[in-house]
């Protein structure tokens, strides 16, 4: 028996930075955020040791991006709270007609019949992250 592949084996990971305005809930002022992401890349082709199972996999993968960050600092008051999203994930080609939260929650609803690609996938940042912003707005 073999353990079936690290979903992270079918992407390339490049660090990314992204902004975003949230209202703080202690001040009620709104701030823009840095918010870290990583943007998964789907590989060109199946890494090698793919199983018959993996290749199935593989093929239905999608380009995505999660949420590094679960918490801000609000710049007015210092307080922490978490990001008011549930969204820690997000998929590329979705991102070109920037969805609105419910439209996410149902796409994300109606791909729950698959195996969660990120439930436990929370990456620690390799040693050489550094963080560049990448002039997302
Ligand atoms: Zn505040």
């Amino acid at each position: 028996m073999r353990m079936p592949l690290d979903e992270r084996a079918f992407f390339n990971e490049k660090p990314e930075t992204r902004s975003a305005r949230y209202q703080c809930p202690r001040c009620r002022r709104m701030g823009e955020f840095r918010i870290r992401w990583v943007r998964r890349l789907k590989k060109q082709s199946a890494p090698p040791g793919a199983d018959e199972a993996d290749r199935r996999k593989f093929a239905k993968l999608r380009d995505y991006l999660l949420r590094l960050d679960d918490e801000v600092v609000c710049p007015s008051c210092g307080k922490k709270f978490e990001i008011p999203s549930h969204h820690s994930l997000m998929f590329v080609d979705q991102l070109a007609g920037l969805p609105d939260e419910e439209d996410l929650e149902k796409e994300i609803a109606a791909a729950s019949g698959e195996p969660e690609p990120a439930r436990d996938a929370k990456p620690a940042l390799p040693p050489r992250f550094t963080r560049k912003p990448t002039g997302w707005k």
